[in-house]
């Protein structure tokens, strides 16, 4: 038994698992096992585990929803940590909300259209955590997290609680410069008063236009790639004639060719080796270079 299998059994007992495929924690439905997972109800339990990674020099990774990642067939080294329920938390005061970041984004903007609350209607339809979101800087239709964000609270890798202003998230267009092993587990937004019959309409007004893009049916992970400077990532993709274009079990949707589809039983290999020749021939084609949005996680 590793160092830190012993330290985490001593504190955590059964609720550490080892070897836990990931696959059915992600929207890929894709991806091999974690060393070690757990789920930590508590910042204190989270700051126990994160300080015994980094103690023990074991590479340590929180999972939201798993509704932007690409786990690897080989899996995770180290410790994969997970929110519980504690964390699934949504309180208003005014116009300023708190989220847990395992709260999902999308009931966090139920609640608070619902509240009369304007600034996150945006979200509607983008699943995944609170966390997931901020790290990702969520967005669409022209919103993003980062204008309604003003605090986020986390545990540093060394296990210490941490406040950190908006300024220090370091947002950018669906990414953000935190401090590595850095877990976020609480946000703090501040929204406007908007009428609730508005908002459920342009809210109700942003799901149908959703249902019309994306594909419905079979695991994905959103779009893979970031629109680049300008341009669409989807259709670059289509121009080069990658539309339904497929790698074993993964294929490039028909319906929108920024989303890799996972037609049954596909592996990590397959996506990525779709990624990679997506990349190479955008590249060739037009000389753009597309960077990728699903995050890669694991031993590739
Ligand atoms: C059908 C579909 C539609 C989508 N549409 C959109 C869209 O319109 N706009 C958009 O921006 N995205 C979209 N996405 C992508 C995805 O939903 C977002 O990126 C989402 O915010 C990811 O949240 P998550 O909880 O699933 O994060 P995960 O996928 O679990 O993780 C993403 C990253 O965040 C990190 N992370 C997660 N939680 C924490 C935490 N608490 N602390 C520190 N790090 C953390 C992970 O380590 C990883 O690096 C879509 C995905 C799907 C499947």
């Amino acid at each position: 038994m590793s160092a830190l299998e012993q330290e985490l059994r001593a504190r955590f007992g059964a609720r550490l698992q080892c070897g836990r495929p990931l696959a059915d924690l992600t929207s890929f439905r894709i991806g091999g096992p974690a060393d070690f997972y757990l789920v930590v109800e508590s910042e204190d339990e989270l700051a126990v585990a994160l300080a015994a990674a980094t103690r023990n020099q074991v590479p340590a990774v929180c999972l939201g929803s798993g509704t932007n990642l690409l786990v690897s067939d080989r899996g995770v080294r180290g410790l994969v940590v997970k929110l519980g329920e504690a964390f699934d938390t949504i309180s208003i005061d005014g116009v300023k909300v708190a989220a847990g970041a395992a709260a999902q984004f999308r009931t966090l903007v139920e609640t608070v259209v619902a509240a009369g609350l304007a600034g996150l209607e945006f979200g509607e339809g983008i699943p995944g955590s609170v966390g997931g979101g901020l790290i990702m800087n969520a967005g669409a239709f022209g919103g993003e997290m980062a204008r309604v964000v003003t605090a986020v609270h986390g545990v540093t890798g060394e296990g210490k609680c941490r406040a950190l202003a908006k300024e220090e998230v370091g947002f950018e267009y669906r990414r953000t410069a935190l401090p590595p092993r850095f877990v976020i587990t609480r946000v703090g937004f501040e929204l406007t008063p908007g009428d609730r019959e508005v908002l459920l309409g342009r809210v109700k007004e942003l799901h149908a236009k959703r249902a019309a893009r994306q594909p419905q049916g079979f695991p994905n992970a959103g779009s893979v790639f970031k629109n680049p400077p300008g341009n669409f990532a989807g259709r670059l993709l289509e121009g080069v004639g990658l539309k339904g274009a497929r790698v074993g079990a993964a294929a490039f949707s028909d319906q929108h060719a920024n989303f890799i589809v996972n037609l049954g039983g596909a592996r990590a290999e397959e996506v990525r080796a779709l990624i990679e020749l997506a990349r190479s021939q955008v590249r060739d084609r037009t000389g753009v270079v597309l960077e990728p949005e699903v995050k890669l996680i694991g031993d590739w």
